[in-house]
């Protein structure tokens, strides 16, 4: 069990108190909030491509459902543990709740290096995963879908495993699905899309110019590829960029889909033309307009939060930043928008997702796209009234948001039997 896991679910359970401190919520609301409904750790054997067993460990956490079926993705990573992936459904539960889509949260992972096995090898973990939790998952139980080092192809075969048991195919069961699959136009670049959508709005608010406009990306995969590639798109310049290998540095701007051919071909955005290498620290102390950490849990702490030198901290990936790096942002008076805000544009367009697949239909990127404007800029004002209301910062006003919708549902419910 890794430090860092630990500290990722003190983080939500002391955010999760903080909010319902200063919603004067009843103690035992806040109990079951504490605790995710249901945890499950299941070993995931595999046969290697050279004939050996390997057994890894699969977790999946739900944590709650008042407000619909569970939702969350799914990660492979080396260090996933059941402290991270308890966090991550709890925060998933917030997220939904701050984007007003019926869902609850949960989270899943296995705990194995993508890096190191082939794609047949990561099919079978897959399967066999998929085949351990399937009692738990379906379309109106629990709705899987991609993170860290998973993707399109990954919920591919986690929908055929799913369906092949079923008898029949059933694309609701999981989103982030390849297009011809079942899956939604614009669903790659959703929460992306999102994340630009609540700047834009936040750089209208703080009376910010768009073009010129400086930005530090951490992480080069999914949301922050895409992040660097639209904000570039209108007329951003992008400074830094870094992924798990290291930074780079260029004050007079970076082309972001030269670093992604570049990347493709190395592996890594590290020595790109042009462009001067720096460490994933230096990347993440840049002067710049908007930083956004698009990479992994707890990258901005204490022993960094002084030296964050922007006016934008957009938080692309889930929990960034920990609570005591967040006061003193605040304490800077950097404008936070916050992970279950800013990146609720990928759950925003799976949920568009199951209900396409539920109805048999297909949006055009446009529709998508309009529809997840509308909710995210609604969810963002929703948190602007309530950081007004309580007189709060962002993160505080987003999460007593949530808490609080939450509370209201499972009020409501009651306590069964
Ligand atoms: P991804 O696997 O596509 O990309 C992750 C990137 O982060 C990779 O470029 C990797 O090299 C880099 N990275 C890993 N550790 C790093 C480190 N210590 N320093 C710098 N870079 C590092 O994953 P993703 O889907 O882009 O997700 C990124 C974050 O966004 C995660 O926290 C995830 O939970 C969150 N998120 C993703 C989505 C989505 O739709 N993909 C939605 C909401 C939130």
């Amino acid at each position: 069990m890794s430090t860092t896991s630990i500290g990722v679910l003190e983080a939500a359970e002391k955010q999760l108190e903080m909010a319902a401190e200063m919603l004067s919520l009843d103690r035992g609301l806040l109990e079951i909030l504490r605790h995710p409904k249901r945890s499950v750790i299941v070993s995931v054997p595999i046969r290697r491509d050279n004939g050996e067993i390997n057994v890894f460990t699969g977790i999946r956490v739900q944590h709650n459902d008042a407000r619909g079926p569970y939702k969350g993705g799914i990660r492979y990573h080396p260090v996933v543990t059941l402290e991270e992936v308890t966090a991550l459904a709890m925060w998933m539960t917030w997220k939904c709740a701050v984007a007003d889509i019926p869902y609850g949260g949960a989270k899943g992972g296995v705990r194995c290096n993508p890096k190191e096995l082939s794609v047949s090898e990561i099919e079978r973990v897959t399967r066999r995963y998929t085949t351990m939790i399937l009692s738990l998952i379906g379309p109106y139980q629990d709705v899987p879908a991609p993170d860290v080092y998973t993707d399109a192809q990954t919920m591919a075969w986690v929908m055929d495993t799913y369906s092949q048991f079923k008898g029949y195919m059933v694309p609701e069961v999981v989103t982030g699905k390849p297009l011809h699959l079942g899956g939604s136009e614009g669903r790659e670049a959703a929460t992306a899309q999102g994340l630009i959508y609540c700047i834009n709005r936040a750089t209208e608010t703080l009376g910010m110019r768009t073009k010129g406009t400086t930005v530090c990306v951490q992480g080069f995969g999914k949301v922050g590829w895409n992040a660097a590639r639209l904000l570039h798109e209108q007329g951003c310049r992008i400074i830094g960029l870094s992924d798990s290998r290291g930074g780079i540095y260029n004050s007079r701007g970076i082309d972001p889909i030269k670093v992604y051919e570049h990347k493709k071909r190395t592996d890594s955005v590290i020595n790109c033309d042009d462009c001067t290498n720096i460490t994933d620290k230096e990347l993440l102390e840049t002067e710049c307009d908007i930083l956004i950490p698009a990479a992994v849990e707890n990258q901005i702490s204490e022993e960094n939060a002084g030296n964050i030198n922007t006016r934008i901290l957009a938080e692309g990936a889930n929990g960034p930043t920990t609570p005591e790096a967040s006061r003193i942002i605040t304490e800077k008076g950097i404008f936070i928008l916050p992970d279950i805000l800013a990146n609720s544009g990928g759950v925003t367009v799976s949920y568009f997702e199951w209900v396409q697949n539920l109805h048999r239909e297909h949006w055009s990127e446009k529709e998508v796209y309009e529809k997840l404007e509308h909710k995210i800029t609604k969810a963002l004002d929703d948190v602007l009234d309530a950081v007004k209301k309580h007189d709060t910062d962002m993160r505080t006003a987003a999460l007593m948001l949530a808490v609080g919708r939450v509370s209201d549902s499972l009020r409501t419910l009651g306590l069964w039997p």
